[in-house]
Formats: C-alpha cells, sequence, structure tokens
C-alpha cells in the first residue's frame, strides 16, 4: 500500500473511525469500562462523532476511550497515518521525521510514535512462548563514551551500556527486552516467560546457559570465544540478524537512545521483525524462502488489536509513561 492507497481507503475522519470501529470490536461493541455488549449510539447537535452510551454503566464511550488514541485531539487519520509511516518504514521513523510528514510539530509526533509502541510492546506480550529451535544471545546498546585522548574504551559488557536480550525462533517470532545484567539470577527466569520448555536451545558460551539449558528440551552451544560460529545446526546467526537491525535502527534513526525509552523503541524493531511471512522466491532457478513484511493493512490490523488498556498516562514532567506489558508465567 503506498501513500496514494492510504489516502483512498481513508479519505476522512469519518471513514477512520469505521475502520476503527471495525477492527476494535470486531465481534460487536463492547464497553471499555465494564465490558457491557449492549449501547446506543448518542446523537445530536451538540455530541462528538462516534459517542456511545452503555446501557449496563451507563458511562459514555468512543472506540478510542482507554486507548493510547484517549481524549486524542488529533484527527483520527493523523494517527493511521502515524501507524502507516511506522508499519512501513524498515528502519524506523525518529520524531522530527514523523513531525515534518504528520504536519504536527516534534513533540506531538514524539508522544504518538510512542502511543503507538505501547501498541507494539503489548503485541509482543500476547505471542506464544517461543518453540522449535530458539537462539538466545545478548547484545549491548547504548552511546559510544565521550572521546579522551589516550584513553581505550572498553566495549559491551561490562560498560555501562544497556544489556538487551535476545531470543528468537528460528523462521518465527523474536523477543528481546532490556535486562538488569547477564547473570543467571536475571537470565533464568526472564527465559522461561519468552521460551517454551519444549524448545531447543542454542546460546553461546556464556556460563550462566550450562544450567538454564537443562531446563529445555536441548542446548547447544557454540564457541564464539575460540571463532567458532556454526557447528551443523548449532549457531546463532538468525539472533546477530536481528541484532544487526537494532544497530542499525540505533545509529540511523534513534541515534542516542536513553534507557528509559530503549524498550519501547525494541518494540518497534520487533513488530517488524515479528509481522513478516515466509516467501518462496526463485531466482537463476533456485528457490530459496525469504522473510516478507505483511500487507500494511493487515499489520495495522494487528497493532490496533492491541488497543484497547494500552492506555498512556502523562508523566509530571510531561512525557508519556506506558504501563509495561506483563508476561504470563
Ligand atoms: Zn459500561
Amino acid at each position: 500500500m503506498d501513500l496514494n492507497q492510504f489516502r483512498k481507503i481513508f479519505p476522512s475522519d469519518g471513514a477512520c473511525r469505521k475502520y476503527l470501529e471495525k477492527v476494535v470490536w470486531p465481534h460487536g461493541r463492547v464497553c471499555p469500562h465494564c465490558g457491557c455488549l449492549k449501547s446506543w449510539l448518542l446523537s445530536g447537535g451538540s455530541v462528538r462523532a462516534g459517542l456511545y452510551e452503555c446501557s449496563g454503566c451507563r458511562g459514555q464511550f468512543t472506540v478510542t476511550t482507554k486507548t493510547p488514541m484517549h481524549s486524542t485531539k488529533l484527527p483520527l487519520r493523523t494517527w493511521l497515518l502515524a501507524m502507516y509511516f511506522l508499519i512501513n518504514s524498515s528502519k524506523g521513523v525518529s520524531s522530527v521525521f514523523l513531525a515534518k510528514w504528520l504536519g504536527v510539530n516534534q513533540k506531538t509526533a514524539w508522544k504518538i510514535g510512542h502511543a503507538i509502541r505501547a501498541m507494539m510492546a503489548a503485541h509482543a506480550a500476547s505471542l506464544r512462548l517461543l518453540d522449535g529451535i530458539v537462539e538466545l544471545d545478548e547484545k549491548y546498546l547504548g552511546g559510544k563514551p565521550r572521546f579522551q585522548q589516550g584513553v581505550k574504551h572498553p566495549r559491551g559488557k561490562g560498560t555501562r551500556k544497556a544489556c538487551i536480550h535476545v531470543a528468537v525462533s528460528r523462521q518465527g517470532p523474536v523477543q528481546a527486552r532490556m535486562i538488569p545484567g547477564d547473570s543467571y539470577a536475571v537470565l533464568a527466569p526472564y527465559i522461561k516467560q519468552v521460551v517454551s520448555p519444549a524448545a531447543r536451545i542454542m546460546t553461546d558460551q556464556l556460563q550462566p546457559y550450562v544450567a538454564i539449558g537443562k531446563q529445555f528440551a536441548g542446548h547447544d552451544r557454540v564457541h564464539h570465544g575460540i571463532k567458532e560460529f556454526a557447528r551443523g545446526q548449532a549457531h546463532v546467526n538468525t539472533a546477530e540478524s536481528f541484532n544487526a537491525i537494532l544497530e542499525r535502527a540505533k545509529q540511523g534513526v534513534f541515534h542516542f537512545v536513553s534507557s528509559r525509552h530503549l524498550p519501547r523503541y525494541l518494540s518497534e524493531v520487533m513488530f517488524r521483525w515479528n509481522n513478516r511471512d515466509p516467501v518462496e522466491k526463485k531466482r537463476n532457478g533456485l528457490s530459496k524462502i525469504v522473510m516478507q513484511a505483511k500487507p500494511v493493512l493487515e499489520q495495522l490490523g494487528i497493532l490496533l488489536n492491541q488497543a484497547v488498556g494500552t492506555q498512556l498516562r502523562r508523566t509530571i514532567y510531561g512525557g508519556v509513561a506506558t504501563p509495561q506489558p506483563l508476561f504470563r508465567g
């Protein structure tokens, strides 16, 4: 879908509202306050468009109530357009560009971006446990320390960079989170929350994985220290290609990411990875399976499925805060 098609599908705010109601309430209207299934449309001169009254609690609501678009003053079309940009860009969108494209100021664009990323985080939390062959890896992400003459700064682990744990199922979804270090006490409970016990895990030589591996159906390790990167099926190349995307997004778009906002940017990169389908491509008579992004409209539906309950809260500093999605387990 290109921008012209977007304009055709969503010509007006009314069309956007109709679309949102269809996606957010696929089985009929639900009152976001009490869950009641019976409600009626309010009408009259002074009534906002799309305002309903619940028969159960008598509360009023619209399709955006208790979603990240709650009490928005922006046209719904601006919101959908922002989602379109975030889904469609392969590397991520900075708030400066988003502001230009949407015709809003940068502060507003920043808030819209984070509201959409909150839905993306909810999507990651809603996925099933990773299964099959699952690669586990850690990545250290953060800004470079200031240049100092004659000082060689250490890299990666042991620096103040944020530790990100990456768990990725081969040909399947990824789960990446910021974790407070790579000790057994941190890794073991976290990995249980995202990886199925029936999975066969692949890791590098990090010591805590020895004990963690015993809690899964199988465990293979590659020894990066002695330049062993693959041994038959045993490798963590998929996790490393996700890490490379993360690194590029950081350098190209997010520039400097403070660890406070890092989890939200992670959600954006994860959402893109997790919404691809395997497609057979033929080249020179050879067929190859490559991962291709799902159609934008399909991704938009998947994203908006997460809208209810992901309402953003304003912080006392004027920023936004999202209730962090909870894990099962
Ligand atoms: Zn109600």
